[in-house]
């Protein structure tokens, strides 16, 4: 059944040359939208994709990547060596920054970088609301207090215009967060951080070779977390990096993810001087392997899927109801780790995001609704709790339902109600494809009343 409605789908090739035309700005979106009078999936129509229609992630392109793998493996050096060390100074290439750290994870990334800028008990950091748990779960790692300032609703991103009025004597830092993969207002949050002194963490764990203004993000703050796990832009399984223009803080990261021995010692060592307190968060060679294979994509995938967003925006921007994401002006460039619009059901004749979601799904369009709200969940609560943190903050500050009031955050509620979220690898799909979401989505709007 894929293929028939796979050719099925190609066939009506006016598509493609509406599309054309589309983006020349020659036609309007209700002459587009005509179309397709197609009975969408979710009336019992046949689906616009095959579920094996869609890049498969993580990739694996035998000829190319198995060499460097087997290679590793069949050598016996399995602990940090050369290809880790390879990895670093290529990512460091990549992203523009002196020095790049390796480790297990992002969170891991995170967790460290907070660390080892002197951040944690009776310390607060102002982050977002609308990420992954890792960022927040990161700053509780530290026992520092995780503070939120609310997004803005357009691009989703830390607003900055929220930003200052959490500071406190106890902010020590932003960790902004370039959720999606869509970078933050920098040049806003930097002066913001260089007025009141405080250190920028980015974390890009979502956003690999992501530009604002041309530089890459994690090169703007003091230092930028990566994350390589399975469905992340360049994919490992699990990994992690810092990066930064610091030699000295990415030397202390270095000790901090080996046991406290100094950068340059041996990892192989067992009876060295070790100077600090430290975790073992190492990435193995093999890893390394798979991350250098995946490095020679990216760049050219992040062009692409830049490319298909700004062509499926450019569609989707003109259907009732449909608000896609926004860029700051400064953006040079996405990552799209997920494409995102808001949907608004009153458009809609009230179909719920819901039933919206399951009628992209029947087309075969891999999507969901994204984060729910997080920072009012149990593990906050528990960690409050807790013995060390009841021994280096106050009651007050402790009080979870005020502490609840006090990051209240309604645009972030707002997001998490409303947005819808395609995976990544739909944007490595063709523009015919961009094409045939922008169809499905004016299809199940013109069918709302029956779905
Ligand atoms: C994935 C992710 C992390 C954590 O990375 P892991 O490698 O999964 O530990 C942190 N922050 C954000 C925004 C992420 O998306």
């Amino acid at each position: 059944m894929g293929h028939t409605s796979r050719r099925e789908f190609l066939r009506q090739g006016s598509l493609g040359t509406a599309g054309f035309l589309f983006a020349s700005g020659l036609l309007n979106s209700s002459f587009a939208g005509t179309l397709s009078p197609r009975v969408p999936a979710a009336l019992g129509g046949s689906p616009l994709w095959a579920d094996s229609h869609w890049i498969k992630w993580p990739m694996w392109v035998q000829a190319e990547d198995e060499k460097v793998l087997m290679d590793s493996v069949r050598s016996g050096v399995w602990s940090r060596a050369k290809l880790v060390d390879e990895f670093e100074s290529k990512w460091a290439e990549a992203i523009g920054t002196k020095r790049c750290l390796t480790v297990v994870n992002g969170t891991n990334a995170l967790i460290t970088a907070i660390n080892q800028l002197d951040i944690g008990a009776g310390d607060e950091v102002i982050t977002t609301p609308y990420t992954f748990i890792a960022s927040v779960q990161a700053i509780l790692a530290n026992n520092a207090m995780p503070v939120f300032a609310d997004i803005d609703p357009a691009t989703y991103q830390i607003d900055p215009a929220k930003l200052e009025s959490k500071i406190t004597k106890r902010t020590k830092a932003i960790l902004v967060v370039h959720i999606l993969g869509l970078p933050a207002d920098m040049d806003r949050i930097m002066s913001i951080a260089q007025k009141h002194n405080l250190a920028v963490i980015e974390d890009a764990c979502q956003a690999h070779l992501a530009e604002y203004d041309g530089k890459k993000v994690g090169s703007i703050g003091k230092a930028g977390c990566f994350s390589f796990q399975n469905s992340k832009n360049l994919p490992i399984g699990e990994g992690g990096a810092i990066v930064s223009n610091d030699e000295r803080f990415i030397d202390n990261c270095f000790a901090a993810h080996n046991l406290g021995y100094a950068y340059g010692t041996s990892t192989g060592a067992v009876a060295g001087d070790s100077f600090m307190r430290a975790s073992k968060i190492r990435l193995t060679e093999y890893q390394a392997a798979i991350g250098l294979a995946q490095l020679k994509r990216v760049e050219e995938q992040t062009n692409t899927r830049h490319e298909n967003a700004a062509y499926l925006s450019s569609m989707l921007k003109d259907i009732d109801g449909v608000r896609p994401i926004k860029l700051y002006d400064k953006v040079t460039r996405g990552a799209y780790h997920l494409y995102s619009f808001r949907y608004h059901p009153e458009s809609f004749k009230g179909l719920s995001r819901q039933k919206f979601l399951e009628a992209l799904r029947k087309e075969g369009l891999p999507c969901s609704g994204g984060y729910k709200v997080m920072h009012t969940q149990e593990f906050m609560r528990n960690t409050f709790a807790s013995r060390v943190y009841k021994s280096f903050y106050s009651k007050k500050m402790l009080d979870f339902e005020d502490y609840k009031q006090r990051n209240s955050c309604p645009e972030n509620e707002a997001l998490c109600k409303d947005a819808v979220w395609l995976t990544q690898n739909v944007l490595l799909g063709s523009r015919k494809d961009m094409e045939g979401i922008a169809d499905a989505v004016r299809n199940i709007s013109r069918n709302a009343d029956k779905i």
